[in-house]
């Protein structure tokens, strides 16, 4: 059985009409990992080791093992990441229901303002600005929030300074906006984290994880080429890797766009 949207869809993606951006860094052992306070237990940076590589190991064949922390590189936020988000029975890597891994973006370009103001916050008023251009942003689809950060090296791209990282991210009246008057899928972004630099001393703090977690919402963090994307109108295939109680995973994210 044949569904014409689905042949069409893909005779697109196969003549051009449709374009496919990744929206993924590369992993390796540089891939910039969050820092938490060293109170804290800190995330390990990825590391990769040959299993064999056409050698008395394995003569044939040439495979590696890998390790790293959930959240590493272009990662997935599950709901259960996060305290608030703990007890949703659908919120971990594995139960997300998979209808959920793809949806419609929403890109709100605040690259200029990023660029001049490193703490940046993502405002509902400009979110309403943005959705008297282009339309209001509906249920169930991703906010996606470009700052050009992932075009930075790595230092700047985490931003420490003496009082912690200096990076964008969304206000706590925004993540409220989002979760509670537009419901969302979930909220991405070019940096670390799904929250700004300073947002541990938010009130309430990291209102990324704390609203969209709390909400049964995403996070998508470390994203890249978000410039390819057009404000409205693209897709996005966002889907972790399936770990038995996961609270995220380093995933591919590809986009579909005009
Ligand atoms: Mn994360």
């Amino acid at each position: 059985m044949t569904n014409e949207t689905l042949t069409k869809l893909m005779g697109e993606v196969s003549n051009g009409a449709i374009r496919v951006v990744d929206l993924t860094i590369s992993l390796d052992e540089n891939t910039p990992v969050i820092g938490l306070p060293e109170e804290f237990e800190q995330s390990p940076a990825f590391k990769l080791e040959q299993i064999s590589q056409f050698d008395d190991k394995g003569p044939a064949w040439y495979w590696n093992r890998f390790s790293c922390g959930e959240h590493t590189g272009t990662h997935f936020d599950a709901p259960g990441h996060w305290v608030t988000g703990k007890d949703y029975a659908d919120g971990c890597t594995d139960t997300i229901p998979p209808e959920k891994l793809i949806g419609a973006a929403n890109v709100i370009d605040v690259s200029a303002e990023s660029a001049e103001n490193p703490d940046y916050l993502l405002t509902s008023d400009k979110l309403k600005n943005w959705e008297a251009d282009h339309g209001k942003i509906e249920p169930g689809t991703w906010v996606l929030m470009r700052t050009d950060w992932s075009k930075r090296g790595p230092e700047d791209f985490l931003n420490y300074a003496e009082d912690g990282p200096h990076t964008p991210g969304p206000s706590v009246e925004c993540m409220e906006f989002l979760t509670t008057e537009r419901d969302i899928l979930g909220f991405g972004v070019e940096t670390v984290g799904t929250d700004a630099g300073q947002a541990f001393a938010f009130e309430p703090a990291f209102p990324a994880h704390t609203l969209m977690h709390g909400n049964n919402k995403f996070g998508l963090a470390s994203l890249t080429k978000l410039d390819q994307l057009p404000p409205k109108g693209a897709v996005i295939v966002a889907a972790p890797l399936k770990i038995t109680h996961g609270s995220g995973s380093p995933l591919r994210v590809i986009a579909l766009t005009p």
